[in-house]
């Protein structure tokens, strides 16, 4: 999981991506690179391998003006971390600059197609390959650039976000994502772009998340516009983020984890509340009232999910079985995709996501629904790709977690999965009004007892 910056407005870019960037080091990266157009209309491109603290250094005595940009930390998959490897990618003329964040599964194809046109490459990457394709549709069509990204994108299979930024449009950037996310902040006179919310929120709380097969168009002091990469306009939805900068900052304590620790009895507070009636007597979950047929009927359940949430999913596959009289098994993401598994239209799948981006999770949701399984989604990031691509769910409410080690979003896991066994139990009539209560009151006391 790398990350991508952007940014576009009245403002000098260069301190915005930085600090962008190092909201997003958590994800982890190897190399750090950013791309600026000066008043000049020049484009420069600075990049390292190492911290991005590193690329601050390494830009000291550059010129780093710009107001607009676009920034990426890396994590490798094609081509060893180093400088030439790093992105921004760029095209042979260095005026075209893209990030990128996912992989190329064709690029190889791709490569040698260019190859054969005389394009040379200097990194071992795949995202090369995308600003070569583009530079050379853009060259040899004279189409817009809006244009050669469309197109060369219809070429590329793979998972990716992207941003370009090109010195022949200076007040554009032109973003698309597939199988991976971005995020564009909206506020008055300019515009954030990133992998997640946290570069954005200390900017803005106005946020679209871009779909899948979807490109934006984010020119300077115009409305966002985006497009379907078969060019048809698509529908902007603007959300209100409800994070704050507090809950992306170390608040005192020596790392995100033990914060994330610490915040346990609020994030699980926040979890439960309204969801657990105060006398404790009924478990509310709109996603399971509105649909109580469906739990009232289904044969079985299966519980989908990757690392942490698998293990969540283990205790809740046990509490379904055991409180509401479903079969339930719990299985691998990644194993489930590729499993041909026997799915029919009453079972019902959960999947269970903290990022709500988890590409397996992602895919096996996609494999359930064409079998005709009825999806529930369980995960923390409001409006995430999974939150979409379920039929209903419920959210976590636990905030951002920055700890690469899963804590409060695990417990939080937990307790809505609790919970969901104890509202199918209820609608059931397989839980006694007595165990219920005494079971629901029990969790209502966890946040104070830890
Ligand atoms: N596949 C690209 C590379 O290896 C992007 C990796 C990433 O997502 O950071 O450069």
């Amino acid at each position: 999981m790398c990350g991508i910056v952007g940014y576009i407005g009245v403002q000098q870019a260069f301190p915005i991506l930085t600090k962008g960037l190092h909201r997003l080091e958590y994800r982890g990266y190897d190399s750090a690179g950013v791309a600026l157009i000066n008043t000049d209309n020049r484009l420069n491109i600075y990049k390292s391998h190492g911290k991005v603290s590193e690329l601050e250094r390494f830009c000291e005595s550059k010129d780093i003006s710009g107001t607009i940009g676009i920034a990426h930390t890396r994590w490798a998959t094609h081509g060893e971390p180093n400088d030439t490897n790093a992105h921004p990618h760029f095209s042979t003329d260095r005026r075209i600059a893209i990030v990128h964040n996912g992989t190329i599964e064709n690029y190889t194809v791709l490569k040698q197609a260019l190859e054969q046109h005389g394009c040379v490459f200097d990194s071992d990457t795949d995202t090369e390959v995308v600003v070569k394709l583009i530079e050379y549709i853009y060259r040899s069509t004279g189409c817009s650039l809006l244009n050669a990204v469309r197109e060369a994108l219809e070429q590329v299979v793979g998972a990716y976000a992207i941003a370009v930024i090109s010195a022949d449009a200076p007040d554009t950037i032109i973003a698309a994502r597939k199988s991976s996310p971005l995020v564009i902040g909206i506020a008055d006179g300019e515009t954030f772009l990133a992998s997640d919310a946290s570069p954005i929120i200390e900017h803005t709380n106005q946020v679209v998340y871009l779909r899948d097969n979807e490109i934006a168009i984010i020119k300077r002091g115009e409305p966002l516009q985006v497009i379907t990469n078969k060019n048809e306009p698509s529908t902007i939805d603007i959300q209100t983020l409800r994070m704050s900068v507090s809950q992306l900052e170390k608040g005192g304590y020596p790392h995100f984890m033990l914060k994330e620790i610490f915040e346990q009895p609020n994030t699980l507070f926040d979890c439960i509340r309204g969801r657990i009636s105060a006398d404790g007597t009924k478990v509310q979950l709109s996603g399971i009232e509105d649909n109580a047929s469906r739990f009232i009927n289904a044969k079985r359940i299966v519980l989908v999910a990757c690392g942490t949430s698998w293990h969540a999913g283990l205790i809740g596959g046990r509490l379904i079985e055991e409180l509401a009289r479903i079969p339930a098994r719990v299985e691998y993401a990644s194993e489930f995709r590729y499993a041909n598994p026997v799915i029919s239209s009453d079972d019902i799948v959960i999947a269970i996501s903290q990022s709500g981006e988890t590409a397996d999770t992602l895919a096996a949701i996609k494999l359930a629904k064409e079998r005709g399984a009825f999806v529930y989604g369980v995960c923390n990031v409001v409006g995430s790709s999974i939150a979409r691509a379920t039929d209903t769910g419920t959210y976590i409410h636990v905030g951002p977690e920055i700890g690469v080690a899963s804590t409060k979003a695990f417990t939080g896991q937990v307790t809505v999965l609790t919970m969901m066994a104890l509202a199918i139990a209820q609608l059931k009539g397989t839980i006694s009004p007595d165990a219920l209560r005494s079971t629901a009151q029990s969790i209502c006391k966890i946040p104070s007892l830890i």
